[in-house]
């Protein structure tokens, strides 16, 4: 349910309005915009007498929410949310460049693609210290280490860092780390969600192989209602019949999303496409569709890389990548403008 304030609304009045809610074992979310402030009820709603508060002197409106997500949800807090790590922001116009390596492998390669990623303008690093292989008997990724090597590779070039968490066990090793991110395979872990909503650190969710957008969306609702508000949505393909592709990137995601939700969307066009040579029209795709992010993986050798190789850029094509979607990027804000 959300509570339409009247402009000026008389603080005392707003007070005693919110500790009757509160009272109710409701949440609440304010979100304050330039002409109105829309407060957000979260909880069971039913027990809210709406005439009641239509009644009162410093509301304006009110309004059931039909979709289960609140906290993720547009009509909640209208405003795109920017999220900021480091000096990089996310949201609302800023664009955020992820890229790096699917693993982390060693301490030259993690910092020669830090460095090399870094030079063509990425503003975040990426790179899997622990990493979900639907082969028990392939790479698992280098755990504790690589997470070491890469706040080495932060160290060195000044990049902030984003890593997936497979389990709750692992939290303690992410301390240092920018954003956490939640890949596919965990979109609906829901203990590991809940544990994140209570941390104060960005989280890049990715969508599950076979997940809806409004699974997705309930699934940052689970790191939302903890209290982390910081969620960066990643739109990385989903499986339909179609094998050309490793996946089938979901464009649409992007405007849909956009609709329903206020938090940011980055898209994966390296796990959406699988082969190296797809990621480049595909990210120039994103970027047209109003992505506020990409997460591109890098390899300085692909065809050694001891996960996705495949479909790993390499840094050359990464700057000539990177070169055109800041061209693009400028396209885009003229046509914004006009
Ligand atoms: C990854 O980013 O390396 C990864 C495993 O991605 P996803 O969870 O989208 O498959
Ligand atoms: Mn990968």
């Amino acid at each position: 349910m959300i509570v339409v304030l009247k402009q000026n609304a008389n603080k005392d009045q707003l007070e005693n309005l919110k500790s009757w809610l509160t009272n109710m074992n409701l949440g609440i979310h304010m979100s304050e915009g330039t002409n109105t402030t829309i407060m957000g009820l979260i909880g069971d709603t039913s027990c809210v007498d709406i005439d009641l508060l239509m009644a009162l002197e410093i509301v304006a409106d009110v309004k059931r929410i039909q979709e289960p997500y609140k906290c993720a949800n547009r009509k909640f807090h209208p405003k795109n949310t920017v999220i900021s790590v480091g000096e990089t922001k996310i949201g609302d116009g800023n664009f955020m460049l992820i890229a790096g390596p699917c693993s982390v492998e060693s301490r030259e390669q993690i910092c020669s693609i830090a460095e090399s990623v870094k030079q063509s303008g990425a503003n975040i690093l990426r790179g899997g210290a622990f990493k979900p292989r639907t082969s028990p008997y392939a790479f698992q990724g280098l755990k504790g280490e690589g997470i070491e090597l890469l706040l080495e590779a932060k160290k060195e070039t000044g990049l902030p860092i984003v890593s997936e968490v497979m389990d709750l066990s692992q939290l303690p090793l992410f301390e240092e780390v920018d954003i956490i991110q939640v890949g596919a395979r965990n979109m609906q872990n829901f203990a590991l969600l809940k544990e994140l909503g209570m941390i104060k650190k960005p989280i890049l969710l990715k969508r599950g192989l076979a997940n809806t957008i409004q699974e997705l969306l309930m699934s940052a609702e689970y790191i939302m209602s903890g209290g982390n508000e910081e969620v960066i949505l990643c739109e990385r393909g989903v499986r339909t019949f179609e094998t050309s592709t490793r996946n089938t990137l979901d464009l649409s995601a992007i405007p849909v999303i956009k609709e329903l939700s206020h938090l940011p969307v980055v898209v994966d066009p390296s796990h959406a496409t699988g082969i190296a040579r797809f990621v480049h029209p595909m990210s120039l795709a994103a970027v047209a569709a109003g992505t506020d992010g990409l997460i591109i993986e890098v390899h300085n050798h692909p065809s050694a890389a001891l996960c996705d190789g495949q479909q790993s850029v390499t840094p050359e094509a990464f700057d000539k990548l990177s070169r055109e979607i800041t061209q693009l990027l400028a396209l885009i804000k003229e046509f914004d403008t006009q």
